[in-house]
């Protein structure tokens, strides 16, 4: 197993300004998640989840500490030096989904890849489009719009938009939130899959101890730490 270092943090941390009050979502977070890792994030709500998600997925610049993503340093970057990390590296699956409405799963799938090739991004390898649809069980689906599929299929519409880029890390925020047992059961297998077969490096937040029993190392953290 190779010991890439995919994320790095050193003493992370972000202070909101809430009027006059300063709130610590994160107090100093020591992360590193390596080439090949599944990692679930358990906590409590309010505990720094999402904003730890979001630094890590250069959406959101920390106020202090050192960010490293795949090599590259982006804790100082400008806006855009952090969009770019992020389209190039990141690949994300939310708990809504987040697919157009308007496009079928091909269609959403398609646009994520013009906007990698607008980018003009080497094409770096990994799981190829036919192995992810294949993988996804989704070619019967393609020509569906969103309000067509059931949520356990748009999920997978979304895990393969994510894939597109070829990222370096997949980000997952609560990806079974919005779904049932049998759906959230078909969702993380395809994870799992994505791991153990391609080695995609994997990263998601999630409250359910079920869903965090398929990753590789569970990570809990609490009052914006990581409990080690
Ligand atoms: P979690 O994902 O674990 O629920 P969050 O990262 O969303 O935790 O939030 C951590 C803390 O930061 C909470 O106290 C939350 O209220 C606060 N927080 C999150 N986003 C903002 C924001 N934009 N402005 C002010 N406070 C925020």
């Amino acid at each position: 197993m190779s010991e890439k270092k995919v994320i790095e943090t050193i003493d992370l941390k972000m202070t909101y300004k809430a009027g006059k009050v300063a709130v610590h979502a994160l107090r100093g977070v020591d992360l590193v998640v390596e080439q090949g890792e599944f990692v679930a994030i358990m906590g409590p709500s309010g505990c720094g989840k999402s904003t730890l998600l979001h630094i890590l997925g250069c959406m959101l610049k920390p106020s202090s500490g050192k960010v490293v993503i795949d090599g590259e340093d982006v804790s100082n970057m400008s806006e855009q030096e952090r969009t770019e990390v992020r389209r190039r590296k990141i690949g994300f699956v939310f708990q809504k989904f987040n697919l157009f409405p308007t496009l079928t799963a091909e269609g959403n799938i398609r646009l994520a890849e013009r906007i990698r090739k607008n980018g003009r991004l080497p094409d770096s390898g990994g799981v190829s489009m036919s192995e992810i649809l294949k993988l996804l069980n989704l070619e019967g689906r393609l020509h569906h719009k969103p309000a067509e599929m059931s949520g356990g299929e748009q999920q997978r519409v979304a895990i393969a938009r994510a894939l597109v880029n070829h990222p370096a890390i997949v980000l997952a925020d609560e990806p079974t939130g919005n779904l049932d047992s049998e759906h959230s059961q078909i969702v993380l297998n395809m994870f799992k899959q994505l791991n153990e077969k391609f080695g995609q490096t994997i990263l998601m937040i999630t409250h359910s101890e079920e869903a965090a029993s398929v990753a590789s190392r569970i990570l809990r953290m609490r009052d914006g730490r990581i409990l080690q």
